[in-house]
């Protein structure tokens, strides 16, 4: 069943492939710098080693899962030459990482509707989310700085949910 945070690898750049950092250890098979495709990485986006990621010591990519930030961010830059130039490669991956955080922050905002923190929190928590999904799902560069305030305002609410559950 596909829900807000499915990924599409076949709607994506490969961009967890490229866009982040990795370290050879009991995750990743070598060391790997964010921005630079990974060299398992083939032209069409495929991962070349697919089949035997973790025979190959790649569990890390197995256990990856971007909650559809890579074809938010693969669909705004698709009309865009970011192979061949670098600067736009660069917005690409720093517009991935974002979605990435607000995904994240969106589905922890969801998973809290069990948690019996009283209505008020519960209210506050669904106006949070319902920015996050505006920012998510209507990216663009123009509105990274709220998608950044509000991804703060989120942090600051989970602390208090955390002292509130604590309590
Ligand atoms: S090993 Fe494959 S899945 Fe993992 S980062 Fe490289 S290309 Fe991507």
């Amino acid at each position: 069943m596909e829900t807000d945070f499915s990924a599409d690898c076949g709607k994506c750049f490969a961009l967890c492939c490229t866009a982040l950092a990795f370290d050879r250890g009991s995750q990743f098979g070598h060391d790997k710098a964010a921005g630079q495709p990974c060299h398992h990485l083939a032209s069409d986006f495929r991962c070349s080693i697919h089949a035997r990621r973790e025979a190959l010591g790649y569990d890390g990519c197995e256990e990856f899962d971007c909650l559809g930030a890579g074809q938010r961010a693969s669909a705004i830059f698709a009309p865009e030459n970011w192979r061949r130039d670098p600067a736009i490669a660069r917005r690409l991956y720093a517009s991935f990482s974002l979605l990435l955080k607000l995904q994240e922050m969106r589905r922890a905002l969801v998973t809290a509707e069990e948690l019996d923190i009283g209505d008020d929190l519960h209210g506050e928590r669904l106006e949070l989310l319902a920015n996050l999904a505006l920012h998510a799902d209507s990216y663009n560069e123009d509105i990274a700085e709220d998608a950044g305030h509000t991804l703060k305002n989120c942090r600051a609410f989970l602390k208090r949910l955390k002292s509130a559950l604590a309590a």
